[in-house]
């Protein structure tokens, strides 16, 4: 196997500062170090990503990961959280070494990226993070998922209403789904205001943000769920979501 090459990561400790009012402390920063050294590792036999750049990695990873759950920092002590469509573990492991205090449970449905996940679990030693493999359409039927979390990301996974359709049903009522999107138009606000109504849920509010090293353009939508009744049909059959979005 070829040397791999570990490139340090900035640290950036003003620029977190300044742009989600939260700093890295000298643990959370060797954990990122690890995590991204784990990654470019990983890359070598999986397709993992290809933000691989310390500064990219930097922008595109931990703080895209973290400005997504940074408006709801505070009040928010041990949330129960679940990642869906981890993929190599983004946002869920980024936001699990910042929040130790929350339970974080990262689906995917390819065995193989939640076989990376759980490594990379393991050699940080992180207690607070589970892997879990499956589609969101099924393990929304399982009592011990179903209605139980506190906060639900889905990042780069599938249109929007789609994301919507998976991860309400997964919220208790009152908790909050995270959906990152880049461009955002009010037409899509509207087309998917109607498929969370349905959901039991409402549109709680968006952030408008650029990336602070490229300027890239980024929208959070903050999905709240508020009714528990008329939603037990969904989500629909694996694959129904996605082919044909409410
Ligand atoms: N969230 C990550 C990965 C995005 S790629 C990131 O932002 O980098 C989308 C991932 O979602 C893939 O790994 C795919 O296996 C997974 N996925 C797609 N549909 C899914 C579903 N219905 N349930 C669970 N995982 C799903």
């Amino acid at each position: 196997m070829s040397e791999i090459k570990k490139p340090l990561l900035p640290e950036m400790l003003q620029m977190w500062q300044k742009t989600l009012s939260w700093q890295p402390d000298a643990g959370h920063l060797l954990e990122f170090q690890r995590l991204y050294e784990l990654i470019l590792e990983g890359n070598q036999q999986l397709n993992l990503t290809r933000i691989t750049q310390p500064r990219d990695f930097w922008e595109k990873h931990l703080w895209d990961g973290l400005r997504g759950v940074s408006p709801l920092w505070i009040n928010a002590d041990d949330w129960r959280v679940i990642d869906i469509g981890t993929g190599a573990g983004f946002p869920g492991l980024p936001v699990a070494i910042a929040r130790p205090d929350w339970q974080i449970t990262l689906l995917d449905s390819t065995g193989k990226k939640t076989a990376f996940v759980q490594s990379v679990i393991d050699k940080l030693g992180m207690e607070n993070a589970v892997t879990l493999t499956g589609r969101a359409e099924e393990i929304n039927r399982h009592p011990q998922h179903r209605a139980t979390y506190d906060l639900a990301l889905t990042r780069a996974l599938a249109p929007a209403p789609t994301c919507a359709e998976y991860a309400l049903p997964l919220l208790k009522i009152g908790g909050l789904a995270v959906l990152y999107r880049g461009h955002w138009t009010d037409a899509d606000t509207d087309n998917l205001s109607d498929t969370v109504t349905k959901l039991g849920g409402i549109v709680d509010f968006i952030e408008r943000f650029s990336t602070p090293l490229t300027k890239g353009e980024r929208h959070c939508i903050y999905l709240r769920k508020v009714a528990g009744e008329r939603v037990t049909e969904f989500p629909r059959l694996v694959s129904t979501p996605d082919r044909h979005p409410l």
